[in-house]
């Protein structure tokens, strides 16, 4: 019998599949043994934790989502990994890094909040270094019209503004950020810009007047004056970190808001702050030099069977930051004490339990090949196995939680 690298592939996804749920649920303080209150998806105890101030949003994305065409069925499917299975990197400088492996799509509430945040600070710098900002809301007049359509219209029409001789005369350069809304009477899309601009009295009537001309129905176009460059940015930054209200969408108009905004640009700069790139794309999610340790789940489901280092080594990683907590499946400290501060020492030490789990766990999947190397277990003898592994905790597991 020859060894067949796609059955032994299949059988250790699957093993990989099965163990953090298994282990998970019951790391996971609220798990009350029933599946009753469950989503339809399976989750894992590190994306109950971070995902959990988006929860009703993320659900309806997902379900609206899933429902959809291909192209959104297959981003559903990436939003629903976001954050399931952190890592645990050795930097370079000795330090312990987390690795999320977010899904970054912008109709995902925690990624969206993320980039909002990050992008936001970028402005701040763009806008701080503004001579005399000042802040324009721009819209154009509510219709019956896909959103894709309303939305390309109002990129036509703002760079058109932008082209004018009125505009050049008073605005040098700025950050504009598009921001959709819905009307919960009419049900009718909002799409509209929030420009923080660096340039000279702009007279709100020529303003209004010129947008008119280009669009040839709107004449919404104000002109606010900003009490200090720091609110300024906020203005902005807080349009692009704060989460689109999705529990309030149906299905249908999640899948128009997630198809029209998709490879969209939802931050411009333009003039003398064109070169500033406030929302750039995402980096990779860990550095070339950096080296990966284990999956978080896979520490925690060894600190569970009484490893011992495991657990002095999830310990100190929970003292790290609400961030890791979250991402090892438990809930933040809500201690008065301050968090203990974990040295370079401690680090190197969990560095060194981290790769002797992992290579635990190694020799344990390569207990499951027959005499001959080859992968014989079939997928359900392999979550036979974790079952057995994980269904009754050791007696000191309930201490350790
Ligand atoms: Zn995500």
């Amino acid at each position: 019998m020859g060894t067949n690298v796609n059955d032994q592939v299949e059988a250790a996804d699957c093993l990989a599949s099965v163990l953090p749920l298994e282990t998970n649920k019951q790391n996971a303080p609220d798990f009350n043994g029933s599946d009753d209150d469950a989503p339809r998806w399976a989750q894992t105890a590190a994306q109950r934790r971070l995902h959990a101030h988006w929860n009703d949003e993320r659900s309806a994305v997902i379900d609206a989502m899933l429902n959809g065409p291909l192209a959104l069925t297959k981003r559903a499917v990436r939003l629903e990994g976001c954050c399931s299975h952190p890592s645990a990197v050795l930097k370079k400088n000795g330090t312990i890094g987390l690795v999320l492996y977010a899904c970054r799509d912008r109709m995902c509430p925690r990624c969206q909040v993320a980039r909002g945040q990050r992008a936001s600070r970028r402005i701040e710098s763009i806008v701080l270094a503004m001579n005399a900002p000042r802040k324009i809301e721009l819209t154009v007049k509510h219709r019956v019209a896909p959103l894709a359509e309303q939305a390309d219209r109002l990129y036509r029409c703002f760079k058109e503004l932008r082209r004018s001789k009125v505009w050049r005369r008073y605005c040098k350069g700025g950050v504009a950020v598009f921001e959709i809304t819905i009307n919960p009477k009419d049900r009718l899309w909002h799409p509209h810009l929030h420009i923080v601009f660096d340039g000279e009295f702009f007279p709100q009537k020529l303003l209004a007047e010129e947008w008119h001309r280009i669009t040839t129905d709107s004449t919404y176009a104000y002109i606010k004056p900003v009490p200090d460059r720091k609110r300024a940015a906020k203005y902005l930054g807080d349009y692009l970190a704060k989460p689109c209200s999705f529990d309030e969408m149906s299905a249908s108009e999640i899948r128009e808001f997630a198809t029209a905004l998709h490879g969209r640009r939802v931050v411009m700069t333009f003039g003398t702050s064109h070169a500033a790139n406030p929302d750039p794309k995402p980096e990779p999610y860990m550095s070339a030099e950096d080296e990966s340790l284990i999956s978080l789940h896979r520490l925690t489901a060894a600190a569970e069977r009484g490893h011992e280092r495991a657990r002095t080594a999830v310990d100190l990683l929970r003292s790290m930051s609400p961030v890791w907590c979250s991402a090892l499946g438990f809930l933040p400290f809500r201690s008065e004490q301050p968090a203990p501060i974990v040295t370079l020492d401690d680090q190197k030490f969990i560095a060194e339990v981290c790769v002797e789990v992992r290579e635990a766990d190694a020799a344990a999947h390569a207990s499951l090949r027959s005499d001959d190397g080859c992968c014989i277990r079939t997928v359900d003898d392999a979550a036979q196995l974790a079952l057995a592994d994980f269904s009754q905790p050791p007696p000191q597991s309930q201490a350790y939680r």
